[in-house]
């Protein structure tokens, strides 16, 4: 590990003074930034710690929920109103790492965390994200976890949070603090795709703090979080499904859907719900909207089961939802 300093900021001003230091990086629970450090692959001079900021989960006036970027993984999951109104989100958080990460992380590092493809985290193999310019060894090697959709020749990492998914299919916006003061961004747009340069994940800039997550009035309709992966726990996603559907006399009135797992960010469906909305609820309809989602996907040598599985699971969800609401009605 490298020599860093490390400061306690007292509040979010302090924490964007010492922020917008040359080389510091905030720390949140540490989870995957301390792991990064130990590897060798995040070299922070200083480390500003911002545990303890912004740790409130709080009513908006619209009717949704401001959730603070230091709020817990775990108060999240387990908060009544959000298990009430979002339980999409709670599923996917609880889909996670595991019960002591979780009761770690924060919702901010948990936007932030980079990838899990094993070339990122090995420094003797060639990687754009780490090393800008070297390669991918990626592309031509194990890939099975890797991207299907929206990847490039210079990265096909994977974004690995499932509580983005949740949050990409909620509509979310997360409010960040910097430079040039306060900004919200959809949560869509929050993270990008890598081009030709897969270093930039997201469109913060430096020393830009996230304070919050807000979600808008809750969805009427029901919402579930699905996660394949190879083992039922502490597991990273192959792929993942976060749906809503509201039906209404066999016609779609409402669908939302997004994808984890596929892509160098959490995939919004939107080729899918276009497809779906306003029209018939049947399990067609599913289907070719599901495969006018994935017809742009591109397989790699290990991945093409992704593209297969990533339709099977969005129709099988669907019909879910649908039978759910069936049953209720
Ligand atoms: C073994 C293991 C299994 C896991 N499995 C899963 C899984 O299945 N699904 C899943 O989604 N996740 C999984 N995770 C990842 C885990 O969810 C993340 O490590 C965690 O959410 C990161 O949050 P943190 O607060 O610890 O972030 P940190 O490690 O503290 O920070 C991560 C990054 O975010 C930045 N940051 C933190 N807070 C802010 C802020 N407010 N503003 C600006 N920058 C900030 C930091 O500078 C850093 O760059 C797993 C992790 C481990 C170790």
């Amino acid at each position: 590990m490298n020599p860093f300093t490390y400061e306690r900021a007292s509040d979010p001003q302090a924490a964007l003074r010492l922020g917008a230091r040359s080389g510091a990086k905030y720390l949140g629970g540490g989870t995957n930034l301390v792991d990064l450090m130990r590897e060798t692959i995040e070299h922070p001079v200083m480390l500003v710690d911002i545990t303890g900021l912004s740790c409130a989960i709080e009513e908006t006036d619209d009717g949704g929920l401001r959730i603070g970027a230091g709020v817990k993984n775990t108060a999240v999951a387990a908060d009544r109103r959000v298990r009430e109104r979002y339980p999409l989100l709670a599923e996917a958080i609880l889909a996670g790492a595991s019960a002591q990460i979780r009761n770690m992380a924060t919702v901010g590092g948990n936007l932030l965390q980079r990838t899990r493809c094993g070339y990122f985290y090995d420094d003797a193999a060639r990687c754009n994200k780490r090393a800008p310019g070297s390669g991918c060894d990626a592309v031509d090697g194990f890939n099975r976890m890797h991207a299907i959709l929206g990847a490039s020749a210079a990265c096909v990492a994977t974004h690995p949070s499932d509580m983005a998914v949740a949050l990409a299919a909620l509509d979310a916006v997360v409010t960040v603090e910097g430079r040039n003061g306060l900004r919200d961004i959809p949560l869509v747009d929050f993270h990008v795709l890598p081009g030709d340069t897969p270093q930039t994940e997201t469109v913060l800039e430096a020393g830009d703090l996230i304070t919050a997550v807000t979600l808008p009035p809750a969805l009427t309709c029901r919402s579930v979080y699905r996660k394949v992966r190879d083992r039922a726990s502490y597991a990273f996603a192959l792929i993942s499904v976060a749906a809503a559907l509201d039906v209404q006399d066999g016609v779609v009135k409402e669908v939302r859907l997004a994808l984890g797992g596929v892509a160098h960010k959490p995939w919004r469906a939107r080729a899918a719900e276009a497809a779906l909305m306003g029209g018939p609820a049947s399990e067609a309809a599913y289907r070719a909207a599901a495969q006018a989602e994935l017809a742009p996907a591109r397989a790699l040598r290990d991945n093409a089961f992704k593209i297969e599985l990533s339709q099977r699971v969005m129709i099988d969800t669907l019909l879910k939802l649908t039978a759910l609401q069936e049953n209720r009605s």
